[in-house]
């Protein structure tokens, strides 16, 4: 998230109504046009708290097109299960791991990929990874993730994964990468249960779901740019005089 667009369109956007399922100001709902997906492996989003991008942000977008996911917003829970309401063995799930290994430099051509502890290869790759009930993703810029990272030593139990996508994130030039592997959580999620499923069709829905988000955000940005102002323009004028001009020209 920039900073730098931060103040503008945060006093502007929250005067306007949300959306109750996607929690973004009306003006950038694309929740009509989502059609649920069935995904057989379980997907958790955890959000950090500080992670209020509701207008670029993906998560919540992620966890209502998919039928079998959840999605908390927090920064410490106790264990996998207390989350989930239920007994799961930590060992069947993975995270979608934040350290520094990259697929690149594996002997593997594969793009979602099982690592150890040491961030090497997992020997099992196919038995892991079919055996998989669900994936952890951790929503936030990259260091929010970390401390969700920190903050929560269960993680520590469960199998990692990383990503090496062939493609750059449709984000584009709207934002700075939220993660190491560069995509929007929307993104990593599609290509792990795509992967993991055997379902090209998850990945595709969902990134047609990202670009119709990116599209309706792109259309606000010219109809009320007030909204949706360019991440990485900074207005150096006075608070006052910078509203009073907004205003007369709107
Ligand atoms: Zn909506």
């Amino acid at each position: 998230m920039s900073k730098s667009a931060k103040p503008v369109a945060a006093g502007v956007a929250e005067e306007i109504e949300e959306c109750p399922r996607c929690g973004k100001p009306l003006p950038f709902c694309i929740c009509d046009s989502i059609a649920p997906i069935d995904n057989r492996i379980e997907l958790l989003i955890l959000q950090h708290p500080q992670e209020q991008d509701r207008t670029l942000g993906t998560a919540r977008l992620a966890a209502q097109q998919l039928t079998n996911a959840t999605h908390k917003v927090g920064l410490s829970w106790p264990s996998l299960s207390k989350i989930l309401g239920r007994e799961v063995d930590p060992q069947q799930w993975a995270i979608l791991y934040l350290g520094s290994a990259k697929v690149a430099d594996l002997a593997t051509d594969r793009d979602v990929v099982a690592i150890d502890r040491k961030g090497e290869l997992e020997e099992h790759q196919r038995g892991i990874l079919r055996d998989l009930e669900g994936v952890v993703l951790l929503d936030g810029t990259w260091s929010q993730a970390k401390a969700l990272w920190w903050r929560n030593a269960w993680m520590l139990k469960c199998r990692r994964i990383i990503l090496g996508p062939a493609k750059p994130s449709l984000y584009g030039k709207l934002r700075k990468e939220p993660r190491r592997d560069g995509l929007s959580t929307i993104e990593a999620a599609g290509m792990v249960l795509a992967r993991l499923e055997n379902r090209p069709e998850i990945e595709t829905q969902l990134n047609a779901t990202f670009q119709r988000m990116l599209t309706q955000y792109r259309d606000v940005q010219t109809t009320m740019p007030e909204l949706a102002p360019k991440p990485k323009k900074r207005d150096y004028r006075r608070p006052e005089n910078r509203r009073g001009k907004k205003y007369a020209s709107s």
